[in-house]
C-alpha cells in the first residue's frame, strides 16, 4: 500500500501525525473541491469505516487550523472545504444551485490584500464572494419566465437592471426555484 506521499509530507511538515483518518479527509477534500463536511464524512467513512462523523469534523477543523485546508463559509449555506490554500482566490457562487467556481483575484497578484488602510494588521485573506446565477440556472429561469408578464413581477421595483453579482455581505436572497420535473 502506497498512500500519496505528498499528503503525508504535508501533514508532517505541519506537525500533524499521519493517520488513516487525516489522509482520507485530505484525499476527500482534494478530489472534491468546495466539498461540504457532510460529504467529506460520507467519503471518509466509506473508505475507512471505523471513524465517527465527529472525528471527521474535528479532523477538518485541525486541517483548517494548520492552513492545509481552506474553509469557505458562504452566507446562508453550509461551509465548504478545499485544498487550494494560500493564494487568496475568490469564489463565484450560483444563487440557485450553489455551484461554486474558483476565481483568481481580479488584477495582479492579490490586490484585495492591499487594504487602503490596514490599521497595522498583517492581512492574509480577503473574503470576496461573487454571487450570481450559473448558465444552466439562467436557462432554467428564462424557460419558466418566458410567458409575457411573469418576468416583470420578479424584478425589484425601480431597478430596471437585475444585479447578477454583488460583493457585499448580504445573504443571498431566497429564490423561488420552480421544481422541475425533468432536466432539459
Ligand atoms: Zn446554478
Ligand atoms: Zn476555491
Ligand atoms: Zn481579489
Amino acid at each position: 500500500m502506497t498512500p500519496v506521499p505528498h499528503v503525508e509530507l504535508l501533514l508532517r511538515q505541519h506537525g500533524l501525525q499521519v493517520t488513516a483518518g487525516r489522509l482520507a479527509v485530505m484525499r476527500a477534500v482534494s478530489s472534491h473541491p468546495h466539498v461540504t463536511a457532510d460529504v467529506v464524512a460520507d467519503e471518509v467513512r466509506a473508505v475507512i469505516g471505523s471513524i465517527s462523523r465527529q472525528a471527521v469534523y474535528d479532523t477538518l477543523g485541525a486541517l483548517v487550523d494548520k492552513n492545509l485546508v481552506r474553509r469557505i463559509q458562504p452566507a446562508g449555506s453550509a461551509a465548504r472545504y478545499e485544498d487550494r490554500v494560500g493564494d487568496n482566490h475568490h469564489h463565484l457562487i450560483c444563487r440557485d444551485c450553489a455551484t461554486m467556481f474558483d476565481i483568481d483575484c481580479a488584477v495582479g497578484e492579490v490586490p484585495c490584500l492591499t487594504a487602503d488602510d490596514d490599521h497595522g494588521f498583517e492581512i492574509d485573506e480577503a473574503e470576496v464572494v461573487y454571487w450570481g446565477r450559473c448558465p444552466s440556472c439562467r436557462a432554467a429561469r428564462s424557460e419558466t419566465t418566458s410567458e409575457p408578464g411573469t418576468d416583470a413581477a420578479e424584478r425589484p421595483s425601480g431597478n430596471p437592471k437585475r444585479h447578477v453579482t454583488t460583493t457585499d455581505s448580504t445573504p443571498p436572497t431566497p429564490t423561488r426555484v420552480q421544481p422541475r420535473s425533468s432536466e432539459q
